[in-house]
């Protein structure tokens, strides 16, 4: 029987729009579709498949695990393939494939029971222990080959370098890397501060951070790992015979294994453990699941179901309903920010989701608009699953009126604060205000210019920022130092006291190094570290100012977009006039080249294997500049190791002596000298 062209023209179209949001998610770590659009569009290919089989080609996305390995990484092929997982989105689902697998093994199935385990949201990796020391990571790539990220994983403190106990001689351990939501949102915090741009959800953070090439990315974002599977060579039977054996050996060998797992008897303690998970205990983490994987237990039977297609038929993931809720978009508002950057946000009508009011979410940015057709009035989903800021999947169109719909939305053309003109930026969909001067900017600009980690000024507040402003006796850094007691007392809220401490906090803060003058400024993706970097280079800001692109570009740690960023501010008239008011006001505008630290006065530092970017050399010059001492061997006295690829005993003497051991990294962080991260 011929395939209807109607069924093969759909196919081919499930397919293209499945490659590309599979692109998306494995390769670009930013999806467009929710996970559960995905996941329907998938199963409409996987029946259109099922009903003309002679649709269902080799490279369809239903045939294949994950996305292809980059080629900017070294691949390798695992002992055993790595599995994607079928999945059910109900109990009736559920109780479809244990009758499955129990027409093929019969009523034995159950001999064992059932382990269930929480389903991680995050980024599947192989862990190849040899001789019970870590000498691969990978990540699972299209299931056969993935991609070496060995370096990157050794960074991540859950994953032991070495398993405890007796292990096989060679075994890849398999789990998921992902980031806590704590983590994540510390994380994004650090990221709005530094100018740099956020992440959208801690899985795609977790999987882009896992495929840096720069081992000192990954190893500054938050990773945890939990461990679930392992595999040998030649496929041969781990020492353990059910599933709950091999959990609890990999917690023996010092693997992270998720907490809430459970041995279930039936079905029925099935679906009661996995409703639990879902209404109850999944509010509680602090990581993202996606679902519940429910596992046959009894290793010899998984062995007997074997595999089909891209699934196992021994275990089955549980999906849980994202908490979506439907409500309307009573507007889409835009804030601007200290980078001139228009960020549109949409006003929902309140609505319940998972336990919280939401109010507001997130619309990234104007092309995403477009392309939902998103329109003020409609009523729309409303998402809030691992994401942590609330986001909205899309409007239901079939609920618009449809004699009077409302009208498409047309981002503003001009900033909504200085009715500048807006221009559109270098990334999709996002618009700009070039205004300097654009009273917005001023504010988010000012409250970062006094925050902490810049001037440091105390008592400068958003709210007194924003009452200054209002009183016409801010606009910018440099008027800061213009303020005068007498004028402040005049305002709500100041006292004398406070109006003098207010003057003289500004006043301190002259004394501040050009470092943090730099960060305050508040150019776009200067961070606190680029900010030092670019200080210590140049020494003061004259020579910075004067400095060519090409200069910049040529400083060690600066990367492009950071460079290109700086070179286009000290370009910018108004920038070069706010300078000059600094200098005129008697700020410092350079840095004390003394300003080497004492971060590690009085420690005892071991040095060994091969760090990612300092020689050894530079690594003992690094500590002995800030009050340390290297030496070689590592003993009781040794307050830390500093530990590279490769590295040998001196690693094994600092576990056995429970010394503690860094990496390179974290030893920059430790004395503040910058390793320039450029948003990835
Ligand atoms: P999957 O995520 O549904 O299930 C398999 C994976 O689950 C395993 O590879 C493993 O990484 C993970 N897992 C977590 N905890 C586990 C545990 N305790 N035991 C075993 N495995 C565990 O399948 P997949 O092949 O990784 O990806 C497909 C899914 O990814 C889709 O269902 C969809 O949700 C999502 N996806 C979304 C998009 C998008 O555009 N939004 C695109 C592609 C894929």
């Amino acid at each position: 029987m011929g395939v209807p062209p109607d069924a093969a023209a759909r196919a081919a179209s499930l397919r293209e729009q499945l490659e590309r949001a599979s692109r998306e998610y494995y390769v670009l770590d930013r999806p467009s579709l929710s996970d559960r659009d995905y996941d329907l569009l998938f199963r409409e290919l996987q029946s259109l498949e099922q009903a003309h089989p002679a649709l269902r080609t080799p490279d369809s996305p239903t045939q294949r695990v994950g996305a292809e390995p980059s080629s900017a990484l070294a691949k390798h092929t695992h002992l055993v393939p790595m599995l994607s997982l079928g999945n059910a989105f109900n109990e009736a689902e559920l109780a479809a494939w244990e009758e499955r697998a129990t027409r093929l093994v019969g009523a034995e199935l159950q001999h064992d029971g059932y382990v269930t385990e929480l389903k991680i949201d995050g980024a599947a990796v192989s862990l190849t222990y040899e001789d019970g020391v870590l000498s691969i990571g990978t990540t699972r790539g299209n299931g056969t080959i993935g991609e070496a990220v060995t370096t990157n994983l050794r960074t991540i403190k859950d994953i032991p370098l070495r398993l405890a106990g007796h292990a096989p001689p060679v075994i890849e351990i398999r789990g998921e890397v992902y980031m806590s939501f704590s983590g994540f949102e510390r994380m994004n915090e650090a990221r709005v501060k530094a100018g740099e741009p956020v992440f959208a959800n801690p899985r795609n953070a977790a999987a882009g951070a896992l495929r840096q090439l720069d081992p000192a990315i990954t190893a500054a974002r938050p990773l945890r790992f939990y461990g679930y599977s392992v595999a040998l060579p030649g496929n041969a039977n781990p020492p353990f015979a059910t599933q709950w054996a091999l959990l609890e050996q990999l917690a023996a060998w010092g693997i992270p294994v998720a907490p809430n797992r459970a041995r279930a008897a039936s079905l029925e303690e099935v679906h009661a453990w996995a409703r639990d998970i879902e209404h109850r205990v999944r509010a509680e983490l602090d990581f993202a699941i996606d679902g519940a994987v429910v596992k046959v237990n009894s290793l010899r039977l998984q062995r007997e179901l074997g595999v089909v297609g891209r699934d196992p038929r021994w275990a089955i993931a549980r999906k849980f309903a994202p908490d979506i809720a439907e409500t309307r978009l009573l507007a889409i508002e835009v804030n601007v920010g200290r980078t001139g950057s228009v960020n549109p946000y949409a006003m929902l009508e309140p609505v319940e989701i998972g336990g919280a009011m939401v109010k507001l979410a997130t619309l990234h940015n104007f092309e995403l608009i477009a392309d939902k057709d998103l329109r003020v009035g409609d009523w729309v989903q409303v998402k809030r699953a691992g994401e942590v800021i609330p986001q909205v999947i899309g409007p239901i169109p079939e609920r618009r009126d449809a004699v009077n719909p409302p009208l498409p939305y047309v981002p503003p053309d001009r900033c909504p604060s200085c009715d500048t003109p807006l221009q559109s930026g270098e990334d999709r969909g996002m618009l700009y205000c070039p205004n300097f001067e654009c009273p917005s900017r001023q504010l988010e600009g000012l409250v970062h210019f006094a925050s902490r980690g810049a001037m440091d000024i105390r008592g400068l507040s958003y709210s007194r920022i924003q009452q200054l402003i209002e009183a016409g006796l801010v606009t910018d850094a440099a008027s800061l130092y213009d303020l005068k007691a007498k004028q402040l007392v005049e305002l709500d809220r100041f006292a004398d006291k406070s109006a003098e401490g207010l003057v003289q906090a500004i006043e301190d803060s002259k004394q501040q190094p050009l470092s943090r003058l730099l960060f305050g400024l508040g150019i776009e993706y200067v961070g606190e570290i680029a900010a030092k970097v670019l200080a210590r280079h140049f020494g003061t800001m004259q020579a910075l100012a004067e400095a060519s692109e090409e200069d910049i570009l040529a400083v060690r740690g600066v990367g492009e977009t950071i460079g290109r960023s700086v070179a286009a501010w000290f370009r910018d008239a108004a920038a070069r006039r706010l300078i000059r008011k600094l200098e005129h006001r008697g700020l410092t505008l350079a840095e004390p080249m003394s300003a080497q630290g004492s971060a590690l006065k009085g420690k005892t530092v071991v040095i060994t294997g091969t760090l990612p970017t300092l020689s050894r050399e530079q690594a003992q010059e690094l500590v002995e500049s800030h009050g340390g001492r290297v030496t070689s061997g590592v003993s009781k006295k040794t307050d830390f190791v500093v530990v590279g690829e490769e590295a040998g005993s001196k690693l094994e003497k600092a576990k056995q002596l429970g010394v503690e051991t860094i990496d390179e990294a974290e030893l920059l962080r430790r004395v503040q000298v910058a390793r320039v991260q450029v948003a990835g």
